[in-house]
């Protein structure tokens, strides 16, 4: 893997890592599968979302990440004390909500 892809093709390969998604299972988890906004529970009508309260992006600058290899020994990228639940609709409502996120949220909806 070479030093030359985007910032935001970084991003978007971080957040299909296993261990992102073992993020989020344990942000979830530790939430209880519910908003920490406005309180709703993952169900049919609500999907739930895990936000990272400071975003990968700004992570991947203050540490200078330029490659997965250095993403995955960030160890504050992958700290769930960074990350709360939230509902679709309070995520999108964040400053922090990712303009590159929506495709990648539609491949799994529900978290099982
Ligand atoms: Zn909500």
């Amino acid at each position: 893997m070479n030093g030359s892809i985007s910032r935001t093709e970084l991003i978007r390969l971080i957040r299909r890592l296993d261990e992102y998604e073992e993020w989020r299972r344990q942000v979830f988890i530790r939430d209880r599968f519910t908003c920490q906004h406005c309180g709703a529970r993952n169900g049919r009508k609500r999907v739930i979302e895990a936000d990272h309260i400071k975003s990968i992006s700004d992570l991947v600058s203050e540490f200078g990440i330029t490659s997965v290899e250095t993403a995955l020994k960030c160890p504050a990228i992958w700290d769930i004390n960074n990350g709360r639940t939230l509902c679709h609709s309070c995520h999108e409502k964040t400053e922090s909500y990712p303009t590159n996120f929506k495709g990648v949220s539609r491949k799994r909806k529900v978290l099982k």
